[in-house]
């Protein structure tokens, strides 16, 4: 028999609660609206009371999270905009009502790890997530593991080149102005055409702009990081005709400097959209739970 993990993808909205083996296999789940951290971890745990076979428990969360082991306020929200939840004890108050192990990560994080195991990143041992919607975030899996060091990466908040000729929109992030979140998050776009992303016809000049602000990111990650696979989902982001647009203009501003056939002749599976569709939040906390899991052997 496989062992079972229980599995929380937290966000600013709702909790979604899932058990099973994998991601391809969800045996039971449950939603709960995101209120405060006591009621909503309350019912987190009571979804969780029903199943006493569980191997471990992994939570991919909104952050920011305190992930630094040493810390004292090691598996708590940091400072957090969402009414409440800024300090709220995650991991604490799991461990305390469940024995087993308990993995902790953000949610780009935790979709990465997903789709290592059974999405678009199986086999590949350095690859990037990236969520373009409300937000942009991205989780780095590098040589084998998720990578944190002084925090976890914030790959949205990076400065791109903003021409204000072409493009006067002064970029929505709150402490940077036109980074590529304050220029290409969903919220972003809205503010800037005054309608809603995914009401934005497949001709408008809005695509365009997105997805050149979007292959000028993924550039610098290429360049940084060397990803053998850039993951691009999100509401924004998994947009097919302009992922399509993304591949190109990548490929354009990199004009041939790095000498791999991945870009060169085989963009279209390099720049790809997730494995996991829209479970890749769920799957990321199953992962997350297995990786506990296994650490704990
Ligand atoms: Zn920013």
């Amino acid at each position: 028999m496989k062992d079972l993990f229980g599995g929380v993808e937290g966000g600013g909205t709702k909790f979604i609660c899932a058990i099973g083996p994998d991601a391809h296999n969800i045996l039971a789940e449950d939603r709960f609206p995101t209120t405060t951290p006591q009621e909503t971890l309350d019912q987190v745990i009571g979804f969780f009371r029903k199943h006493d076979n569980l191997a471990a428990i992994g939570i991919a969360c909104f952050g920011p999270l305190d992930l630094r082991l040493d810390s004292p306020t090691y598996g708590r929200l940091l400072s957090t905009p969402k009414a409440g939840w800024s300090g709220a004890d995650l991991l604490g108050r799991l461990r305390q009502a469940f024995q087993i192990p308990i993995g902790l990560d953000n949610d780009v994080n935790g979709a990465a790890l997903g789709e290592h195991l059974w999405g678009a990143g199986q086999g590949l041992d350095t690859f990037i997530y990236l969520t373009i919607g409300t937000g942009i975030g991205g989780g780095v899996f590098a040589q084998g593991n998720l990578l944190h060091g002084l925090l976890h990466p914030e790959m949205g908040h990076i400065p791109l080149p903003h021409d204000r000729a072409r493009d006067p929109f002064e970029g929505t992030c709150p402490f940077h102005g036109d980074c590529f979140e304050g220029l290409a998050c969903g919220p972003a776009m809205e503010k800037r055409w005054g309608q809603r992303a995914e009401s934005l016809p497949e001709d408008h000049p809005a695509w365009d702009l997105e997805a050149s602000y979007i292959a000028h990111a993924l550039a610098s990650y290429i360049y940084s990081i060397s990803p053998q696979r850039i993951i691009v989902g999100g509401g924004v982001g998994s947009v097919p005709h302009m992922l399509k647009k993304v591949r190109e203009y990548t490929r354009s501003l990199i004009n041939g400097y790095i000498p791999s056939r991945s870009i060169q002749d085989e963009i279209d599976r390099f720049i790809v959209p997730p494995g996991l569709g829209n479970r890749a939040g769920v799957a990321g906390a199953l992962a997350l739970a297995r990786q506990a899991f296994q650490k704990d052997l």
